[in-house]
């Protein structure tokens, strides 16, 4: 349970690529009344999940893709678990290749963490909310995660190019978080997408409100989010770590 009454999005890190000073990579926590979600755990965000919740009170963690900034936290969260708060038994939703990358760095998952493999088809309940899944535009199997909790619903795009639709797993969100990591002018040049294309993805899904993250250190920021909202034409706002929007 996590204590609160509606479906919140807290950012622990939005860094695409890696982090900027004192930044964070790719992880969020999703909180229902019924439950604490991680979804991605790339380097830094573990420092910050700890501002917002022990780690002992995380439901389960999912891992969109195998790329380091997702999920390299994972390794010294386990060792966190196993090594000094001496808990286990957290699921760990992710790709294939995300789980034979982390059995190579981590070892032995269980009883630590009990490891769930899940593609595209997967449907997956944590307390109350209902994972699905939707294969994206990149060079690895990445996931794209949709969350539905107590009548409200988010999108996150993990990493892709422009080629993804969702389809039904992205009908009537009311909020997207989709990834931004291009300038304007690098578009279409790797399975990214640019501030434009996130916004007019978010539109023509007719997403409630968008935001924009993943965004590269070096990348104008304030930039992406100005084209993102042009694009989408609807209420759009920047993730920042340890920033919390209702969902
Ligand atoms: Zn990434
Ligand atoms: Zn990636």
């Amino acid at each position: 349970m996590s204590g609160t009454t509606g479906v919140t999005l807290t950012v622990l890190g939005c860094s695409g690529t890696y982090p900027g000073d004192g930044g964070a990579c790719s992880g969020y926590l999703v909180r229902s009344p019924g439950a604490s979600l991680v979804v991605d755990l790339g380097a830094g965000s573990l420092s910050n999940l700890q501002r917002h919740l022990a780690i002992g009170e995380v439901d389960a963690v999912v891992l969109s893709h195998v790329h380091p900034d997702h999920w390299l936290d994972l390794p010294v969260l386990r060792n966190a678990m196993r090594y000094v708060l001496g808990i286990g038994g957290l699921p760990v939703y992710g790709t294939a290749e995300t789980w034979l990358m982390a059995e190579v760095i981590i070892g032995e998952l269980p009883p630590t963490m009990l490891w769930h493999t899940i593609d595209e088809s997967s449907v997956v309940e944590v307390g109350d909310q209902v994972l699905r899944f939707s294969r994206t535009d990149h060079p690895v199997e990445t996931l794209a995660v949709r969350v539905d909790a107590g009548g409200r619903s988010l999108l996150y795009s993990a990493d892709t190019g422009s080629a993804w639709y969702p389809g039904e797993t992205g009908a009537d969100v009311d909020l997207m978080l989709c990834e931004a990591s291009l300038p304007h002018d690098h578009e279409g040049q790797v399975q990214h997408l640019s501030a434009r294309q996130a916004g007019k993805l978010a539109r023509t899904l007719g997403a409630g409100r968008l935001v924009v993250t993943h965004v590269v250190p070096g990348v104008d920021a304030g930039g992406q989010l100005d084209m993102a909202g042009q694009a989408f034409g609807g209420p759009v706002e920047l993730a920042a770590a340890n920033t919390s929007f209702d969902v």
